[in-house]
């Protein structure tokens, strides 16, 4: 019996408009598509919020007994610094810049984004695909949509024919707009542009002699567009129709609503039944941008280095205060706000941390476990509204420090009942970690790591292996650690 047979879960989902009842296309198996970043420049906070809220639903998702396959790509090519298509690639450019190789650009900033991301403790996606990588499907879906009448070719280029393809389909339906309106507000087309209408969009652009990243293609040599890398990957890992698809509320148009169009003008199938957007993070009530300076990295944050909050917060802490929000509602950060987010977080680990030596003489609770851990079920299965889940944790804590000042009762089943229940959904479903626990355990393994060694020198010593004793002692001196001999033993410091 896994739990998802009586945990309804209820998804918004943003074609409809509608919470909808979540029903996979197998059961008991979930495909989940997440657009990832274009790996041009270090990841901002504003994208860890979106991708800390997918993690939220992927580790839910396992929570309740799916399994789950969750494909988030990176983007390596194909975005260009101007959402019409047209100006450079940002990565390459970025590489023009630095005088680098695109590729260093492209392996430089996923590091970066790998690191940020498990800072925040989100778990890895069980496929992480390239566009560049896949170059070969994006061609082949190219040939399918210009098959199908939906696509043309000019100059070496293949763009979108979103007119046609609004004649027997309806290109705007995620978003919420009209092509005809469309049509109507944007100005003609100056006669610099390939394409016959300021609407379509790019599959395949040629490559100026200039141009770094290129591929061939039955066109010529070019690139492809950002849009249709999604749809090639989403398809080749998920399928033709699959569960859910997820971003950033600013990518519903175009890139989704053009994902739509390239998966119904290819293969004839909606690509998905669930599409979900998380909404935007603001700093101090205004929109981040570099350009203004009203902005922060992940790494600022973390660091306390940043001119905009008082002192460093950890990215647990970060998490958490992300979490306080709902995924769809705008998140406004402000010293304010974390601050008292920071003090919430400690008073819940602590509670955590009492669970241990609660008092359980008693016979009888005085809380009523089972409607308490239904809520916060009710709680996440409501479209995974996390502040509500984080408000009733918070009655169990109240209640946690009423037990500990002897106010209230506990049995020892409900407690165990209780301490599996808050772990499941604290550490595993919200993603948080007792910071002080898990550095205090590192301490203890380091410690044990350096007894080793120290043994291993003294046998080297007893051996009259010189230098072996002397390599240990240096090399661990190059780490920053220090032995100190006595007549008692090696003791260490850490600088
Ligand atoms: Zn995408």
């Amino acid at each position: 019996m896994h739990l998802y047979e009586n945990q309804k879960l209820k998804i918004y989902n943003s074609l409809t408009g509608q919470k909808e009842d979540f029903k996979p296309i197998l059961e008991g198996n979930v495909g989940m598509y997440v657009c990832g970043p274009t790996v041009y420049s270090n990841v901002h906070l504003g994208n860890c919020r979106t991708f800390i809220s997918f993690d939220l639903v992927y580790r839910y998702l396992k929570h309740l007994g799916y399994k789950v396959r969750y494909v988030r790509n990176i983007t390596d090519v194909g975005h260009m610094v101007d959402d019409a298509d047209e100006g450079e690639d940002k990565i390459a450019k970025k590489a023009r810049l630095e005088q680098i190789e695109p590729m260093e650009v492209v392996q430089r900033y996923t590091v970066d984004f790998h690191q940020i991301l498990s800072m925040f403790n989100n778990l890895e996606p069980s496929i992480e695909p390239t566009a560049t990588g896949h170059i070969i499907e994006q061609i082949q879906i190219i040939n399918e949509i210009i098959e199908n009448g939906f696509a043309y070719v000019v100059n070496g280029s293949v763009y979108f024919d979103v007119v046609k393809f609004n004649e027997s389909h309806e290109y705007g339906k995620l978003s919420g707009r009209n092509l005809e309106e469309m049509i109507a507000n944007t100005r003609d087309l100056d006669g610099q542009s390939d394409k016959r209408n300021a609407q379509d969009f790019a599959l395949w652009k040629k490559a100026e002699p200039q141009h770094i990243m290129r591929w061939p293609s039955p066109w010529g040599d070019g690139f492809p567009g950002w849009h249709l890398e999604c749809t090639a990957m989403s398809t080749k890992y998920l399928g033709k129709t699959f569960d859910i698809h997820g971003g950033g509320m600013d990518l519903k148009f175009p890139h989704h609503e053009c994902e739509i169009a390239q998966s119904e003008a290819s293969c004839g199938h909606t690509p998905v039944n669930y599409w979900m957007h998380a909404n935007m993070l603001t700093l101090n009530g205004k929109k981040m941008a570099k350009s203004t300076g009203n902005n922060i990295l992940p790494r600022e944050l973390f660091t306390g280095d940043n001119t905009v909050l008082s002192k460093a917060f950890s990215p647990t802490v970060a998490r958490f205060f992300i979490l306080q929000a709902h995924y769809r509602s705008i998140l406004d950060f402000s010293d304010e706000a974390i601050s008292a987010s920071e003090k919430g977080f400690y008073r819940l680990m602590e509670a955590m941390r009492s669970l241990k030596s609660l008092p359980t003489a008693a016979q009888t609770s005085t809380f009523n476990l089972a409607v308490w851990k239904q809520t916060c079920y009710d709680a996440m299965n409501d479209d995974f509204n996390s502040p509500i889940l984080i408000a009733t944790i918070f009655e169990a804590v109240k209640f946690i420090n009423s037990v500990k000042d002897g106010k209230e009762t506990i049995s020892a089943s409900d407690l165990a009942d209780l301490t599996t229940t808050l772990q499941g959904f604290v550490f595993d479903v919200l993603g948080l970690q007792d910071e002080q626990e898990s550095s205090s355990g590192n301490s203890v393994k380091l410690d044990g790591v350096m007894h080793m060694l120290i043994e291993m020198r003294d046998q080297a010593r007893a051996d009259k292996n010189w230098a072996l004793s002397d390599q240990i002692r240096d090399k661990l001196l190059a780490l920053g650690i220090q032995l100190k001999d006595s007549k008692d033993g090696t003791t260490f410091t850490i600088n």
